[in-house]
């Protein structure tokens, strides 16, 4: 703090004055009817004032108002000057401050101001002290007290300080945050005595800053962007006093590329031993910033779908979406892999990436930091061409435990156990596909995000591929029911293997994906069907008898009444009368608490690694 350059008087010399006052209202009783008649001390100290800041004499009316309040004490010497200086600046006309100044000091002390204190002086009225600041410091200097005594009138000054004139130290830091952060525009004089009336009065400073900042950014319109690298340097100035340094700056600016949001740096500023020893040496609250957005409360999640969203993206989210995908993983962490899946295939990512292939690479340089092979692709671009999804493509990628040790690097744990479902039930359709029926199937399915397994016949596919595409795409399984549905038990073990297999590689020209499991036409099996068959045996636990009856009511009291956890329900997706059914059945289940799953999802709810050219009926007790 700088040491004030005016002094108080000497006591002696107030004693003195004192005793003048008294003297002075016993000698002039009278009010003269002019000056000229009977002048005295009091007028000559009004012709004083008039001509130092005036150049010209007072008016008769001017004369006789300051006379009586002068004699009558209302008004003291450098009351009389402070009123003077306010109707000179409340004039429109344009006031040469330093020419003020020096006047003012003329009439009270009989000097101009001496050069140190008029730069000092100059700074005060500059950041928001007023002249009164000024007039109040001179009012208590030696000079003032001897110009009183000529006069014989009472030195006493000004009695009441506006709140922005007590300390202006405070004063200019508070001016500078309202010109510079808070307003946007130079902070009039009410302003200033506002905000040292509060901030003097205790309100922390960071949380009217925080509540500024983000005001001007909404005003703004500019999302994330109001922080430059301008605005942090003048905002670290006004708030510590100090310029900031090269290593804060990148602190700042990492955090602010990480996807942070503007109060969060400012929480940073607002927490350096710089900051809040300046605001605490000024005998002011530096307060805290609040943070409530979500992605403030993850910088490392935060900062990772920040990254990935650029990357495919071309462009950083909103704060909004940031905190959107941010809030979603702290409710739920083991969502991380959804929400990525989601965020890379919204519209804004896949827009900018228009081939398949160009994703792919894409895929794998983010998250693997490596350049595919091209057998890697292969299955993915075939099933790419014909439909399937990049939504569905990139779960499928993402699966592998590569994904988890790179976001261990983000330090994110993505090995978080997947919740188990409580009551788990496969639904599978048989000799499909067949648009009009597997269609409305899916229809019902899609809205619950239900999945269910079909076990196709390959020389069926070429026809409805359509249908085929569109299970893929929900996350339903394709499963294998031979090329041409025949009854495997006739058949040699050569004959086995190239009935399931020529059913396999259509779905996999079509879709890039093999099926993993089968079922046997009929439900027949036997021994070289086991050993030929290559994959699990999947048979049923609830027979609908769909094919039978026709009779969507029986398929829906087959299904409700005898419905268990870890049931396999066989269907066939060839009638009208078991879409019927379907539509009926996926509302119940799920409102009686059952995850619909394919087949691989039941097995690996239930913990069971299925064999290959083994049977499952059902998995409802580790089978
Ligand atoms: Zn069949």
């Amino acid at each position: 703090m700088r040491e004030k350059t005016i002094r108080p008087g000497r006591i002696a010399a107030r004693i003195i004055a004192v005793l003048v006052i008294g003297a002075v209202l016993l000698a002039t009783c009278v009010l003269p009817s002019s000056r000229v008649e009977e002048p005295n001390l009091i007028s000559e100290y009004i012709e004083r004032v008039y001509t130092t800041l005036y150049g010209r004499e007072a008016t008769l009316e001017e004369f006789q108002g300051w006379y009586r309040d002068l004699k009558d004490g209302q008004v003291t010497p450098s009351g009389m000057v402070d009123a003077e200086v306010q109707k000179v600046l409340g004039t429109d006309e344009e006031v040469n401050l330093t020419k003020l100044l020096d006047a003012v000091s003329m009439v009270m002390t009989d000097q101009p101001l001496p050069e140190s204190q008029k730069d000092t002086y100059q700074t005060y009225l500059n950041r928001g002290v007023s002249i009164r600041r000024v007039i109040s410091d001179l009012s208590k200097t030696d000079a003032f007290f001897d110009v009183c005594y000529r006069y014989q009138m009472s030195p006493y000054g000004l009695d009441k300080l506006e709140m922005r004139d007590q300390d202006p130290q405070v004063t200019m830091y508070v001016y500078d945050l309202l010109t510079e952060v808070i307003n946007d525009h130079p902070a009039t004089a009410e302003e200033c005595n506002e905000w040292c009336t509060r901030f003097v009065n205790g309100e922390g400073i960071a949380p009217v800053v925080a509540e500024a900042v983000k005001q001007r950014a909404e005003a703004q319109d500019k999302g994330d962007v109001i922080l430059d690298e301008a605005q942090l340097t003048l905002l670290y100035r006004v708030l510590t006093g100090q310029e900031i340094s090269a290593d804060q700056m990148q602190v700042c600016q990492d955090a602010l590329g990480n996807g942070m949001s503007d109060s969060y740096v400012l929480a940073m500023i607002c927490e350096t031993y710089a900051y809040i020893h300046h605001v605490e040496e000024l005998g002011l609250v530096p307060g805290e910033v609040k943070l409530t957005e979500p992605r403030d409360a993850n910088y490392e999640m935060t900062g990772l779908m920040n990254r990935l969203y650029g990357a495919f993206a071309g462009q950083k989210p909103t704060g909004e979406e940031l905190n959107g995908y941010v809030q979603q993983l702290s409710d739920d962490p083991g969502q991380l892999r959804t929400v990525v899946v989601e965020m890379l295939t919204s519209t804004e990512c896949q827009a900018l990436i228009e081939s398949d292939e160009a994703f792919l690479q894409k895929v794998y340089e983010v998250f693997y930091e490596r350049v595919p092979e091209e057998r890697e692709i292969e299955s993915y671009l075939i099933g790419m061409s014909h439909g399937i999804t990049r939504e569905r493509v990139l779960a499928e990628i993402l699966k592998d435990p590569a994904f988890d040790e790179k976001m261990a690097e983000y330090g994110i744990d993505s090995k978080v156990t997947p919740k188990i479902p409580e009551k788990v039930i496969a639904l599978t359709f048989d000799d499909g596909p067949y648009t009009p029926v597997t269609m409305r199937i899916l229809d019902a399915l899609e809205p619950y995000g239900a999945h269910a397994t079909f076990f196709v016949v390959g020389n069926r596919i070429h026809n409805y591929s359509e249908c085929i595409i569109r299970e893929v795409n929900l996350g339903c399984e394709v499963g294998d029911h031979t090329w041409s549905h025949q009854t495997l038990t006739r058949l040699n073990g050569e004959g086995v293997s190239s009935a399931i297999n020529q059913c396999a590689d259509a779905v996999y020209e079509l879709t890039g994906i093999r099926p993993t499991v089968m079922r046997p036409c009929g439900g027949s099996y036997n021994s070289t069907v086991s050993a030929n068959v290559g994959m699990p045996m999947i048979l049923w636990s609830i027979d609908t008898n769909d094919w039978k009856y026709k009779d969507s009511q029986h398929v829906i009291n087959e299904v409700l009444n005898y419905a268990k956890d870890g049931d396999i329900v066989l269907m066939h997706d060839l009638y009208e009368t078991t879409a019927d059914a379907v539509e009926v059945i996926v509302p119940a289940l799920e409102e009686e608490g059952y995850t619909l799953v394919t087949i691989s999802e039941l097995a690996e709810y239930k913990q069971i690694e299925m064999e290959k050219g083994k049977a499952y009926f059902s998995m409802r007790g580790g089978n």
